[in-house]
């Protein structure tokens, strides 16, 4: 069966490998498909969907966008709204201004909140400097020797205070200093559900709830949360994550039943920065047909 990963990152925003790379490590790997999906940047799909043609792979132009869970969460319970929502879009138009102009609202929140988080570093006797993470992050071979339209994030953050020592891993960075919770955590502004679902459809795309695990959620909230997405546009659910155990698979696939989503999957491959490999997780290819299919209709720009 020819398979697909629908799931993955690149160095324009926290992958390690370039998005022209991508697709021979895509076709390397025994699939037939895949999409670049980096948070809140496109800056990546253009180059990625050259090679991919070039390669003869199926590719599917992607975003994952945050979003606030805290507007979806039942009234009644005194529930904690850190959990992470992150939508992933699929089949949207790289250039379409709605999405470009959310795209770079998220850019500039990240320019504020990155400095901040560097600062309560440097409170906690940690000093890094700030242009040092912008380098790492920095994209230095042509045609990009830039980071404009880059996302900018704390694996950046990670990765500097990992080549200082100042922890023994990316992991242990978030543990101890940049996860929710931990000492130098800032929070970023972040999009309501509503707008990113519907930024996603204007710009021709569908929306997938990625890896509903993070939500940190108990079965029945996450069902709650779920009707309420549907309610607004959303058209499938991550099932097959690395996150994700045999009982959540069980549990995400019956949600698609009940609420008519598509069931996909994928890797969340990053690169070196994390043990995960691309096409790890795959799924039939028929899926992006699925997805394909439940594209809305757009006008042309
Ligand atoms: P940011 O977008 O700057 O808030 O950073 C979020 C990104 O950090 C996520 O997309 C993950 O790739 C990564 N991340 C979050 N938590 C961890 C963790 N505990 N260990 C490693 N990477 C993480
Ligand atoms: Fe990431
Ligand atoms: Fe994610
Ligand atoms: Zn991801």
């Amino acid at each position: 069966m020819s398979r697909c990963d629908l799931h993955m990152h690149s160095t324009a925003s926290d992958g390690t490998d370039r998005p022209e790379a991508l697709p021979r490590l895509v076709k390397d790997a025994g699939l037939k498909g895949f999409a670049l999906t980096d948070h809140d940047t496109v800056a990546g799909l253009a180059r990625c969907a050259t090679e991919a043609k070039r390669l003869r792979i199926t590719f599917v132009p992607g975003v994952e966008l945050s979003a606030d869970v805290a507007t979806l969460l039942p009234e009644s319970e005194d529930l904690d709204a850190s959990g992470t929502l992150h939508v992933l879009a699929y089949f949207i138009d790289p250039l379409h201004e709605d999405l470009l102009s959310v795209c770079e609202r998220m850019q500039r929140a990240r320019a504020t909140r990155n400095p901040r988080i560097v600062e309560r570093l440097a409170e906690l006797g940690i000093s890094i400097d700030y242009q040092e993470v912008i380098d790492l992050a920095f994209d230095s071979t042509p045609p990009t020797t830039t980071t404009e339209g880059h996302t900018i994030g704390r694996p950046h953050i990670a990765a500097v205070l990992l080549k200082h020592g100042y922890v023994k891993s990316i992991h242990e960075a978030f543990a101890l200093y940049l996860g929710q919770g931990a000492p130098a955590y800032v929070p970023r502004e972040r999009l309501t559900p509503t707008e990113a679902i519907e930024t996603i459809k204007a710009a021709g795309g569908v929306s997938v709830l990625a890896h509903p695990v993070q939500l940190g959620v108990d079965d029945a909230t996450l069902e709650h949360v779920v009707s309420k997405l549907a309610a607004l546009g959303l058209v499938g659910i991550e099932v097959s994550h690395p996150d994700h155990d045999v009982e959540d698979i069980r549990v995400f696939r019956q949600l698609s039943r009940r609420f008519n989503l598509v069931p996909t999957g994928g890797s969340d491959y990053h690169g070196s920065s994390k043990s995960i490999r691309l096409g790890s997780q795959r799924v039939d290819m028929r899926v992006i047909d699925e997805l394909r299919e439940r594209c809305p209709v757009v006008r042309s720009r």
